[in-house]
């Protein structure tokens, strides 16, 4: 009796496997009826179905972030969209897809009653590619143009097209890591077994002195040759490595030779790379090589109203000409005003009126670009603490250099926008989970001390003022 019934409920589970796609796909065709467009594509899209168990939909979303969000704005929605495709019985439950903690099952709740598990995708390898970077919600404009039309193709026809590689460049926050994130995101959705990777060209140098160390340089450069689609951004950060940039070189030629896919970001041009081997900086020519500019007046509204659509502000015509009025220089500072504006609006629930909008602007426009590095914030931290770089990266366990690595790698994370990985890498190899455990370490003594607390500030001060 009791054998029957395993068989037939694994025999249940794998046939509703196959049907949660067609679920989803029914359950995402009535919630398209019923959300603007932009928030379709920006929340909605980017969700995967995972399976079908009994009446219980489980969809992987990004992070914890996604699901606060839906079920603070579209809660009745999907709770009647559900019940309408998989009837009374019907649940849903969010498995959350991240880099962080893959080898640790989280139960969170969300809202007291939908319990989600944290998981790995099921692949043999991290993509590292974040899927809220698609063209769906990539807007076009005219500094982005040929940049955007070309990644398209490439996503389109992988393998088909002139451009290979794709080398995008443009200045900070223009869209170049979005654009080049949508085309490995295409890829996979329409060839879901294609091997695919993003990797930032300083986690790749990073990547590969660890190998070096390790030695398995053969293993790390076949990992790279045995992709399909190979995208590596900031590749001005290879300059002056140049036994990355020899590497590099192979995987490049191996990749091009057998017709795999190149995709490339840079802050400038190929011929400006100085200091970047001549090899490289020629082959690098043989695609295309698009620019991205900044966007002019009318794409700047046409962001701010897509996004304050997406935050759920609502901004008046004049208040929106203000912003694209005077904030010009890139689409991230956009993003950050209306962060800004939203996170003030909510937590002193004041009204968005044209004052808070002109105290934002001026904050956001005085903030100046700042690139720190985790290289500069060991340096200073090194440099405070009195102890040797080096140390950071061995396994020394002495308590002045024990704390010196936590609070390095904790303001690492606060103030680059590194993942725990690299973090992790550059800090001779150590796991994510190091990385994580430093934070909350740094966190609880933090809170308990206020000599600590006042060392973090000194150090965060130190920091922002050796760059310039
Ligand atoms: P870059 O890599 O060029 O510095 P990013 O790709 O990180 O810039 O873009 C900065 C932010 O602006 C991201 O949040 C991105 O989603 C957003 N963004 C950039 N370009 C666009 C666009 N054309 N449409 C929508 N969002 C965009
Ligand atoms: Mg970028």
């Amino acid at each position: 009796m009791d054998k029957i019934q395993n068989t037939a409920e694994s025999l249940q589970h794998q046939h509703f496997d196959a049907h949660a796609k067609d679920i989803w796909k029914e359950c995402l065709s009535i919630i398209k009826e019923n959300v603007p467009f932009i928030t379709y594509n920006t929340w909605f899209l980017p969700i995967k179905p995972f399976e079908l168990e009994n009446s219980t939909l489980k969809i992987y979303v990004p992070n914890t972030f996604f699901i606060e969000w839906i079920e603070e704005h579209y809660n009745t929605l999907i709770n009647k969209t559900i019940l309408q495709v998989l009837g009374p019985q019907g649940k849903l439950l969010y498995v959350i897809y991240e880099e962080k903690e893959p080898e640790q099952e989280k139960q969170v709740l969300i809202n007291g009653n939908s319990p989600a598990l944290v998981q790995l995708k099921p692949r043999e390898f991290e993509t590292f590619l974040n899927p809220r970077y698609i063209f769906e919600n990539f807007i076009k404009g005219e500094g982005n143009q040929l940049a955007r039309a070309a990644a398209f193709a490439i996503g389109e026809n992988t393998g088909q097209t002139s451009f290979n590689p794709l080398f995008v460049y443009g200045g900070v926050g223009l869209g170049k890591t979005h654009l080049i994130h949508a085309i490995g995101n295409k890829i996979l959705e329409r060839n879901p077994e294609k091997r695919v990777i993003y990797i930032s060209s300083d986690a790749f140098t990073v990547e590969f002195v660890e190998a070096i160390q390790s030695d398995q340089v053969n293993e790390f450069s076949s990992f790279y040759k045995s992709m399909d689609a190979l995208i590596i951004d900031d590749i001005q950060f290879l300059v002056g490595k140049e036994k990355t940039q020899d590497l590099f070189f192979q995987i490049f030629n191996t990749l091009h030779q057998s017709g795999k896919q190149i995709i490339l970001s840079s802050d400038k041009p190929p011929k400006d790379l100085k200091g970047l081997n001549e090899r490289l900086i020629s082959r690098f020519s043989w695609g295309l090589s698009a620019d991205i500019q900044p966007p002019d007046f009318e794409t700047r509204v046409a962001i701010l109203k897509n996004k304050s659509e997406v935050y759920g502000i609502n901004l008046s015509r004049e208040i929106i000409d203000y912003i694209a009025q005077n904030i010009t220089s890139n689409i991230r500072e956009l993003e950050g005003c209306l962060i800004k504006l939203l996170a003030n609006s909510s937590l002193n629930s004041k009204e968005i009126n044209f004052d808070l909008v002109k105290k934002t602007v001026r904050d956001v426009s005085t903030n100046k670009q700042v690139n720190i590095s985790v290289e500069l914030i060991t340096k200073v931290v090194c440099g405070y603490f009195n102890v040797e770089e080096n140390k950071l990266r061995e396994k020394n366990r002495h308590k002045e250099v024990v704390l010196a690595r936590q609070v390095a790698m904790y303001l690492s994370k606060q103030l680059t926008k590194s993942s725990l990985k690299t973090i992790g890498l550059h800090f001779g190899g150590r796991d994510h989970s190091t990385v994580i455990h430093a934070q909350t370490t740094i966190e609880q003594l933090s809170a308990l001390d206020p000599k600590l607390r006042e060392t973090l500030e000194t150090l965060k001060n130190k920091i922002e003022m050796s760059i310039t």
